[in-house]
């Protein structure tokens, strides 16, 4: 039976790691996993998380279940921040945490399956896990362009998808810090994708999965928040993972917005039996240690300030790369500058990414992406070499 199984390409990423480790030289740059590091080159404990795990270590006092839900003081801690000041949504709105944002889209999808969504639009290139789950999960995907060549985002591409779509199908959209290309809807795109989605009836998928690490808390949820205010109903998918460092604690939240207060249940009942069938319950450490921090205005100041300074170091990244625009031409490194987050995707060549992990010790993913924040002042100005040599 199970010699039936065909082989499945390795993750191309996971490859990617394991040559950089074994590459001597010292001054090689990993810019392929997709994880925040320092200056320094470290992915460390957020300093918030760490003073909150203590805390949770000394007045813990079980480790019973918890329901399908997980955590609601965790869900509920980050409503404001999601939703804003209205987070109530007169009613209309319920969250439960899941394992990780793929948890949460996961169940996103599914959800929409089992309401009747046949399909999901998806803006490529994508998180290639997107398009595996849509596969996975049984909904037939369509796709439409993300960006255009010059580093903005083709707005038009998705106005006529969602112009021409049918009453069954769903949208998936990166709230903000689009991965691979960092290139986000500006706020006038995104009042136009809200009055779109509020006229076609299309069902909004929203994955937000890198909040606080684009232009700041507010400014990276305000395209989401445009599409609540006019859509009758929505799903919203948000990972802690990147904006407190918990990445392997898998700590995620799923929020369901229904039509109306009365549908709540109906919906939430479905989710929680969808969330038993999957993984029973989320992971309770990660999300616990989120609801410490969040309701602790001390370890809020930390945690805010953490996250300020790594948005602006990458900020920097971006803004020393930019500035290299006229060193190497025909990489529209200027764009940069106007994207967002961890990643950028650079229009190199098969060879060109060959070319300067094996002559140059540097580590990205064939798709030309590279993660900002494995750049750092010690590292970028051979990197910018590196591109003036490859594409000269
Ligand atoms: N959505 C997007 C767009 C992502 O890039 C990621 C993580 N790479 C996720 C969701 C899932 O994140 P998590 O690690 O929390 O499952």
């Amino acid at each position: 039976m199970l010699d039936q199984l065909d082989a499945q390409s390795p993750d191309a990423l996971l490859a990617l790691i394991k040559m950089h480790a074994q590459d001597p030289r010292e001054d090689k740059i990993d810019l392929g996993v997709g994880v925040y590091r320092t200056n320094d080159g470290a992915t460390p404990v957020f300093r918030a998380i760490k003073a909150a795990e203590q805390k949770l270590v000394d007045t813990q006092d079980s480790k019973s279940y918890l329901g399908p839900e997980g955590d609601t003081g965790f869900v509920d801690a980050l409503k404001p921040y999601i939703f804003g000041k209205d987070a109530a949504m007169g009613g209309r709105l319920e969250g439960m945490q899941t394992p990780g944002g793929t948890g949460a889209v996961r169940l996103a999808v599914a959800l929409s399956k089992a309401a009747g969504v046949q399909r999901v639009y998806l803006g490529t290139p994508s998180w290639p896990n997107h398009a595996q789950i849509l596969e996975d999960v049984g909904v037939e995907t369509g796709t439409f362009r993300h960006a255009a060549p010059d580093g903005t985002a083709d707005i038009d591409a998705l106005l006529d998808v969602i112009a021409n779509a049918r009453a069954s199908d769903a949208v998936l959209l990166h709230g903000c810090c689009h991965n691979p290309t960092g290139v986000d809807y500006t706020p006038e795109q995104w009042d136009r994708i809200a009055d779109a989605l509020a006229d076609s009836g299309v069902l909004p998928i929203l994955d937000v999965a890198y909040h606080g690490l684009g232009l700041g808390l507010e400014e990276d949820v305000a395209g989401v928040r445009k599409v609540l205010a006019k859509v009758p109903e929505a799903l919203v998918a948000y990972s802690c993972d990147k904006n407190f460092g918990l990445y392997r604690d898998r700590v995620g939240a799923f929020y369901m917005i229904a039509k109306s207060a009365d549908d709540l249940p109906a919906i939430t009942s479905n989710a929680n039996a969808l969330a038993r069938a999957n993984w029973s319950m989320p992971p309770d450490h990660g999300g616990a240690a989120v609801r410490t921090v969040l309701r602790d205005d001390a370890l809020t100041a930390t945690w805010l300030d953490e996250l300020a300074e790594m948005r602006e170091r990458m900020r920097r990244v971006r803004e020393r790369l930019a500035a290299a625009d006229n060193d190497v031409p025909g990489l529209n490194l200027a764009t940069l500058a106007h994207q967002n987050g961890l990643f950028a995707v650079l229009p190199l060549s098969k060879d060109q990414i060959v070319s300067l992990r094996e002559d140059h010790g540097i580590y990205m993913a064939g798709s030309g992406r590279i993660n900002v924040a494995g750049l750092h002042e010690g590292n970028t100005a051979k990197f910018i070499a590196a591109l003036a040599d490859v594409t000269g």
